[in-house]
C-alpha cells in the first residue's frame, strides 16, 4: 500500500511537472509569436520595434534557463549516500556562499557541539543549502544575516539531524507557504525564477527519508529546515581521525 500511495504522488507530481512545463513554455511561445507578428508589419516606429524585440530575448532566454533546470532536473543521477558530518560540511562552505551571496548578506553560523553525522548524498546536499540560501538573499535585497544552524532532534524512530537556513527577508504569507514547494510555483520576475529550487530541496530530502520545513513570518524572515535522520556511523574524516589518536577501542 505504501509503495502504491508513493507511486501515486510520483505520478502526482509528474503531473503537475508537466502542466506546469506546457503552460509556462505555451505563454512564453506566445509572447514570443506575438512580438515577431508585430515586428513584421511595416512602418513600425523605432521604440515600438525596440520593445517587441527586447520581448522576444526575454521570453526567450527564460525558455532557455528553464530547459536547463529541466536538463539538470532530468539528469538527476541516483542519490550516492555517503557519512557526512553536516558541522564540517557546512563549516567548509562558509567561503563559498559568502561569495555566492554578496557582501551585503552577513552569514553566520551555529552549529551543535555534537555529531551529526547522516547518510546522503553530498552533492545534492551542498546544492540544497546553496538553494535555499540564494532564495534568502534573493529576499533580502537590502542585505541581512543568514543563519546556519545545526541541532540534533529526538524522531520518531531515529534522531534527526535539522539543518536550518534563517533569513531577515521579506518572509512568505502562508499562501506562499503552501505552495512553495511546488514544482514551477514562483513569485519572481521573469527569467529570475524557475520555481524548481524548493520543489528539487524537497525531493532530495524526502528522498533521503528527511523532510523539509518552512516558517515564515512576513516582513521578519525566513526558516528553511532540512531533516535527515541522523546516522552513527562515523564520517571517513572521523575514523580516519580515531585511527590516529588510537581513541577507537569499542
Ligand atoms: P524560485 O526561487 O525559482 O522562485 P523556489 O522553489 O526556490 O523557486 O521558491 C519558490 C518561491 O518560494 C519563491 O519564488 C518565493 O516566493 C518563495 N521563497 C522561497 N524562499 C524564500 C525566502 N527565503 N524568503 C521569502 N520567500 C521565499
Amino acid at each position: 500500500a505504501e509503495e502504491q500511495l508513493r507511486q501515486a504522488q510520483k505520478m502526482q507530481a509528474l503531473g503537475q511537472l508537466t502542466g506546469g512545463i506546457a503552460h509556462d513554455f505555451n505563454n512564453l511561445l506566445t509572447v514570443i509569436q506575438g512580438s515577431a507578428d508585430m515586428l513584421q508589419r511595416p512602418g513600425l516606429a523605432e521604440d515600438r520595434r525596440k520593445r517587441f524585440a527586447d520581448a522576444i530575448v526575454e521570453a526567450a532566454s527564460r525558455a532557455a534557463a528553464l530547459t536547463s533546470q529541466l536538463l539538470a532536473f532530468a539528469r538527476r543521477q541516483p542519490l550516492k549516500p555517503e557519512v557526512i558530518d553536516v558541522n564540517q560540511m557546512i563549516a567548509g562552505m562558509t567561503e563559498l556562499l559568502d561569495r555566492a551571496l554578496g557582501e551585503r548578506v552577513i552569514v553566520e553560523t551555529a552549529l551543535v557541539a555534537e555529531a551529526c553525522t547522516v547518510e546522503a548524498d553530498r552533492a545534492q546536499l551542498v546544492s540544497a543549502v546553496l538553494n535555499i540560501a540564494v532564495n534568502a538573499r534573493d529576499a533580502m535585497p537590502e542585505g541581512g544575516t543568514l543563519r546556519i544552524a545545526t541541532e540534533r532532534r529526538e524522531g520518531e524512530h531515529s534522531p534527526m539531524i535539522a539543518l536550518s537556513v534563517s533569513d531577515t527577508g521579506s518572509g512568505m504569507d502562508a499562501a506562499t507557504i503552501e505552495r512553495a514547494m511546488e514544482p514551477f510555483f514562483t513569485t519572481k520576475a521573469a527569467g529570475k525564477g524557475t520555481g524548481l529550487g524548493l520543489s528539487q530541496v524537497y525531493g532530495f530530502a524526502s528522498q533521503s527519508g528527511g523532510d523539509l520545513r518552512i516558517e515564515s513570518t512576513p516582513g521578519h524572515g525566513t526558516r528553511v529546515t532540512i531533516l535527515l535522520p541522523g546516522s552513527d556511523r562515523a564520517s571517513a574524516a572521523e575514523q580516519e581521525r580515531r585511527t590516529v589518536t588510537g581513541g577507537d577501542r569499542t
